[in-house]
C-alpha cells in the first residue's frame, strides 16, 4: 500500500519553536497531531493545507501521538472529524477530565511541598491554565494501544513509548521503516522527561527518565528509515542518537551524584545546583530533569531518599572508595 507523508509546520508561543504536523494520504486522509490553539497556528494550517490541495474538511482522521497543547491544540477546531485516535491519557487532557486535573494539581501541591520547593514557585493552577489555553476541548473516539494498527492507515502500527510523555505513542510503518515519532526523538535537543501524576490517586507516580530510557532502549533493535519529529528536521541513524543521549544522561546523572555525596540535599536544592540559570525561568522543566536524576540513580542503587515529616532528601548509598 502506498502513501504519502507531508509536512506541516506550525507556530508556537513556546521555546521549542515550531511544532509539525503530518498528513498521511492513503485510503484516507489522517492528520497526525493538530498544532497549537492560536490564530496563527490555524491561519498556517489552513494556508499549508490550500498548497496540499486540501481544506480541513477534507481531513478523514486524526491521530495524536501525545496530550501536549502543541500536538493536540486545533483539535476542536476539526468537528467535523468523527474519528480522533490516542492514548487513552490523551483523551483525559481532551475532554479536562475534572477528576484527573484535580489529581494533577494536587499532586504537585503534595511533592513540591516535600522536595523543599518554595512557595512562590507553587503555582501549578497557573502553569495548568496556561496549559489548557493553548489547547481545545474535545474527545478521542478510538483509544489506541500497543500493536494497535488504524483503518486508513494500512502498513503502520502504533507503539507505545512513553516517557517525554506518559501518553506517548509512535507509529512504524512495517513495510517502508518510516517512524512517526511525535516528541518521542528529536534531533537537535533531547526531549524533557516530564513530571506527571499517576493515573489513581495513591498510586507510585511514573518515573519518566526510566520510561525514556526504557522507550529509547527499546527502538534500539529497528531500522528505521525516515523518522518524523514534532520538532526539527526529518532525520535516520537514531541508533547513535540514542547512544549519545543515554551517555550524556548518565553523564549528568553522575554529576548529581558527586554533588548529593557531598550534601545530602532535596530535589530542589539539586535542581538550583543543576540549573543555576533557568531553574526560575523554566522551573517545571528544569524540576522535571532533575527528578529524573534521582529517579536514575535510586534505580541503578546509588542513591536512597530519606523522609522526615515534611521534606523528601536524598543521600549516596556508598562512599566514594567502595563505588
Ligand atoms: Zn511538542
Amino acid at each position: 500500500m502506498t502513501h504519502d507523508i507531508y509536512q506541516i509546520t506550525l507556530p508556537t508561543p513556546y521555546a521549542v519553536g515550531d511544532v509539525h504536523s503530518y498528513i498521511i494520504k492513503n485510503d484516507m486522509i489522517t492528520l497526525i497531531d493538530a498544532g497549537v490553539h492560536t490564530k496563527e497556528a490555524w491561519e498556517a494550517f489552513n494556508q499549508q493545507l490550500k498548497t496540499l490541495n486540501l481544506q480541513p474538511k477534507d481531513i478523514d482522521q486524526i491521530v495524536l501521538t501525545h496530550h501536549h497543547p502543541d500536538h493536540i491544540g486545533l483539535v476542536g477546531r476539526l468537528d467535523h472529524i468523527d474519528k480522533i485516535y490516542g492514548h487513552s491519557l490523551v483523551h483525559k487532557w481532551l475532554t479536562r477530565d475534572e477528576e484527573y486535573l484535580q489529581l494533577y494539581l494536587s499532586f504537585f501541591n503534595e511533592l513540591y511541598s516535600k522536595w523543599g520547593v518554595p512557595e512562590h514557585f507553587q503555582d501549578i493552577e497557573r502553569a495548568l491554565k496556561y496549559t489548557l489555553k493553548f489547547s481545545t476541548q474535545s474527545a478521542l473516539t478510538n483509544v489506541l494501544k500497543e500493536g494497535d494498527s488504524i483503518p486508513g492507515m494500512e502498513g503502520f502500527v502504533v507503539m507505545e513509548t512513553p516517557g517525554h510523555a506518559e501518553s506517548h505513542i509512535s507509529l512504524l510503518n512495517k513495510d517502508t521503516n518510516e517512524f512517526l515519532a511525535g516528541d518521542f526523538l528529536l534531533k537537535h535537543i533531547s526531549s524533557n522527561p516530564l513530571l506527571e501524576p499517576p493515573l489513581q490517586k495513591g498510586e507510585e507516580r511514573p518515573k519518566p527518565l526510566l520510561r525514556y530510557r526504557e522507550s529509547m532502549k527499546r527502538v534500539l533493535k529497528y531500522s528505521f528509515s525516515n523518522i518524523y519529529p514534532g520538532h526539527g528536521e526529518i532525520f535516520s541513524d537514531h541508533q547513535k542518537l540514542i547512544r549519545d543521549r543515554l551517555v550524556k544522561q548518565e553523564k549528568r546523572a553522575y554529576k548529581v551524584l558527586d554533588y548529593i555525596r557531598e550534601t545530602p540535599s532535596t530535589p530542589f536544592e539539586v535542581c538550583q545546583y543543576l540549573f543555576p540559570k533557568h531553574y526560575q525561568t523554566q522551573f517545571g522543566l528544569t524540576m522535571s530533569e532533575t527528578v529524573g536524576q534521582l529517579d536514575y540513580l535510586c534505580s541503578i542503587g546509588e542513591i536512597e531518599q530519606v523522609t522526615d515529616d515534611k521534606l523528601i532528601r536524598y543521600t549516596a548509598r556508598h562512599s566514594l572508595t567502595t563505588r
